[in-house]
């Protein structure tokens, strides 16, 4: 099979939808690859590391997409890509759908069957191609926020780890789910004196497990999450109601109770953000400040790291994307359950029932 890889055009987007490994793995077993010259430039690879994987470089992105029977990339395709797909072709790649009227109806218009990596599932119900993302943004979630921490950013000067004789850094994490769980990791292991809460007792007593007391975990009822904010350094929002808008845990009113120049880094931004005086930052501009409380609220996290996130997502991607190569999609849908979870439209026709609910169209 034909595969190719455009770059990606949405503003701020470095990662790539295939990696120069990924693209070895599809040459050795009999496919073509096409890869838009530069697409992997924002994640460091060059076009010369795809040509040695076998690929072929396509001088522009319409040459990528007349030619390929399956196309692959991160983001949900933009409007000039959207003219360029056809009904006999496949798109694989992170969609967004339910909220987004406009590129439903035009990927219908095109003909594409279109896979969205955001609604395959796993067998332990999991969306195990959104994981790897909530994996960046919550480690990256302590790195950020301990550099909000400084003063020079307009944080309260404490360092996470503390030094001898002075305690570190009081870091408290809404939400315990990958998130949660992974920002835990990375601020435990820079010293600081951690607390997960969250609304799941079973999550809480896996997290005490694995974590074997090196940090505390609560229940997070509302006077609960009020107390803990009020003895935070950090606050990590890291919350998920799935298909629905992030609760407000934090009022602007509870900002008085945080010791000033405390950093709120708001991972649950992407759903409308967990604390009432959130709202979406850039990685040119992540910070601003309310109340003498630093807000860290950058929508998409794991941009920030496009080498890293390109190759975790192309870890999770590739067995998918063999399968859809080796036997065409219709034949990997049919025997992968989990992968026909990620089916959205087919030649006009809307196949995710949860996108028809939500935009209230047939599926
Ligand atoms: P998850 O489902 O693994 O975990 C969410 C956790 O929140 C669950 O354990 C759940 O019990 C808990 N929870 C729900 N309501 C709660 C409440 N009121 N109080 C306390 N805990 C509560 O989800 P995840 O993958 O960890 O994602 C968390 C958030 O991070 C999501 O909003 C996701 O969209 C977002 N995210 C953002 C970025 C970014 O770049 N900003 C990247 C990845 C994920």
């Amino acid at each position: 099979m034909k595969i190719g890889c455009p770059k990606e055009i949405k503003p701020q987007e470095f990662r790539v939808g295939l990696t120069p490994a990924a693209a070895a793995e599809a040459v050795a077993r009999g496919h073509q690859v096409l890869v838009q010259t530069e697409a992997g430039a924002g994640a460091g690879f060059t076009d010369e590391d795809y040509r040695k994987a076998g690929a072929t470089i396509a001088p522009d992105a319409a040459a990528v997409f007349g030619e390929a029977e399956l196309v692959i990339k991160v983001k949900e395709p933009q409007a000039p890509e959207r003219a360029m797909l056809r009904k006999g072709q496949v798109l694989f790649t992170y969609l967004h759908l339910a909220p987004d009227a406009d590129q439903t109806r035009e990927l219908l218009a095109s003909g594409v069957t279109a896979i969205a990596y955001e609604t395959v599932t796993d067998a332990r119900g999991g969306l195990p191609l959104l994981a790897p993302m909530s994996e960046v943004a919550g480690r990256l979630a302590p790195q950020v926020g301990s550099w909000a921490l400084q003063k020079a950013n307009g944080g309260r000067g404490v360092l996470m780890g503390g030094v001898p004789g002075v305690r570190p850094a009081n870091v408290v994490i809404i939400g315990g789910g990958v998130v949660g769980a992974a920002a835990a990791r990375v601020a435990v292991g820079m010293g600081a004196n951690v607390t997960v809460m969250d609304r799941s007792v079973p999550r809480l007593s896996y997290l005490d497990d694995i974590f074997m007391g090196k940090l505390t975990t609560q229940f997070a009822s509302g006077p609960a999450t009020a107390e803990a904010i009020t003895r935070a350094d950090m606050v990590i929002g890291a919350v998920l109601i799935p298909g629905a808008a992030a609760p407000k845990l934090v009022t602007r009113e509870q900002l008085s109770t945080m010791p000033q120049g405390a950093v709120l880094v708001d991972v649950a931004i992407d759903q409308g953000g967990c604390f009432e005086t959130s709202r979406a930052t850039t990685h040119q501009d992540p910070i601003y400040e309310v109340d003498g409380i630093i807000h860290y609220c950058v929508a998409n996290m794991p941009g920030a790291v496009a080498r890293t996130s390109t190759q975790a997502l192309g870890n999770v991607t590739l067995p998918h994307l063999l399968a859809l190569a080796d036997k065409g999609w219709r034949q990997a849908v049919t025997d992968d359950a989990h992968l026909r979870a990620g089916l959205s439209t087919h030649e006009g026709q809307l196949t995710s029932p949860p996108v028809g609910e939500a935009l209230k169209l047939d599926a």
